[in-house]
């Protein structure tokens, strides 16, 4: 089996949405990302948490396969914490606060375990811990990474070298644009594709996901789910999904992969939003994911057929 490492928040989120409102979740974009993963490939996160990060959580990560050991507990410490708000439209979130508690601090040492992997995710975090990270996994076949505007903001310049050192770039849609100080969505992502990677995901919330590659283009609705109960780590689980099928099928980099990877990204983001949290993640079943990806792959598809159309 190949194996994913990613490094990235394992947090506490306090979450509000229309549907009700929940002090503390766990969260974090690499735990996020770590349950979608493992339904594709052996899993190892690398990051920090404090000492009340419990048993429970760390059942969690273990009920799916998860590999911890890169967990760093630090003694009196707190896990990173983050608190939002979403609209009733729910693509417009609002962050009320961001702790980076034991994050501040934390200087990566990955495990000959760790650092060993195939395929590597830098999951939303500073960008120069992410490229920390980087640096330690040589023998990476393919590498991706997530950031959010905060970073945009604040660590620009590190943000960009890090894009730099990787194949593909998952952001959202605004970020992409926000990065490149570019409005138009193609334009921009062919200013991040000159960065380096070779594949730039725009995630566009509710509508979908956009792929641009230098040879191409390729979008995909988000799946029709009616229960939207908390978009928080849609983004996560959709890159989950994304680099989680592409190490299941490393070797084979090409279009058609990396199109299939679109929907296994899309289905577990869909499923990830139907619950506060990752709850709907931690019980969802591989059956049910190839099911959304069988219908998406019958939602995208239509017939040439030949429309007369008047002059
Ligand atoms: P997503 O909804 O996929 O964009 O990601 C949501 C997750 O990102 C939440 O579980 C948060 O704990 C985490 N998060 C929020 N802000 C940050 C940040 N500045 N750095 C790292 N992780 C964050």
């Amino acid at each position: 089996m190949s194996k994913v490492t990613v490094v990235g928040s394992i947090a506490f989120d306090a979450v509000e949405t229309h549907a009700g409102k929940r002090d503390r979740l766990l969260g974090g974009s690499a735990v996020h990302f770590s349950l979608s993963s493992s339904f594709f490939a052996d899993t190892h996160v690398v990051g920090p948490v404090g000492d009340d990060f419990g048993e429970a959580e760390f059942d969690v990560l273990h009920a799916r396969g998860v590999n911890t050991d890169d967990i760093e507990r630090v003694d009196g410490g707190k896990t990173f914490f983050w608190a939002g708000r979403y609209e009733r439209d729910v693509n417009v979130r609002h962050t009320l606060q961001t702790d980076l508690n034991v994050f501040e601090a934390f200087e990566p040492k990955l495990s000959e375990a760790s650092s060993s992997a195939d395929v590597l995710f830098l999951a939303n975090i500073q960008p120069d811990l992410q490229i920390a990270v980087r640096e330690q996994c040589t023998d990476a076949r393919f590498t991706a990474m997530d950031s959010m505007n905060l970073w945009i903001d604040i660590a620009r310049d590190d943000l960009v070298r890090a894009i730099g050192l990787v194949d593909c770039v998952i952001l959202n849609d605004g970020e992409v644009r926000q990065l490149t100080d570019e409005p138009n969505l193609v334009r921009a992502a062919q200013q991040v594709l000159d960065m380096g990677p070779r594949v730039v995901v725009a995630k566009q919330g509710e509508f979908g996901a956009a792929m641009f590659t230098r040879e191409g283009f390729f979008a995909l609705p988000a799946y029709p789910t009616p229960d939207v109960v908390d978009p928080t780590g849609a983004g996560d689980s959709f890159a989950g999904g994304f680099v989680g099928y592409v190490a299941a099928h490393a070797d084979e980099l090409d279009d058609a992969t990396l199109r299939r990877a679109m929907a296994y990204g899309t289905a577990l983001a869909s499923f990830n939003v139907e619950a506060f949290g990752s709850e709907r993640v931690q019980t969802v079943t591989p059956e049910e994911i190839s099911g959304r990806v069988a219908e998406l792959e019958h939602i995208t598809r239509f017939e040439d057929v030949p429309i007369p159309l008047r002059a």
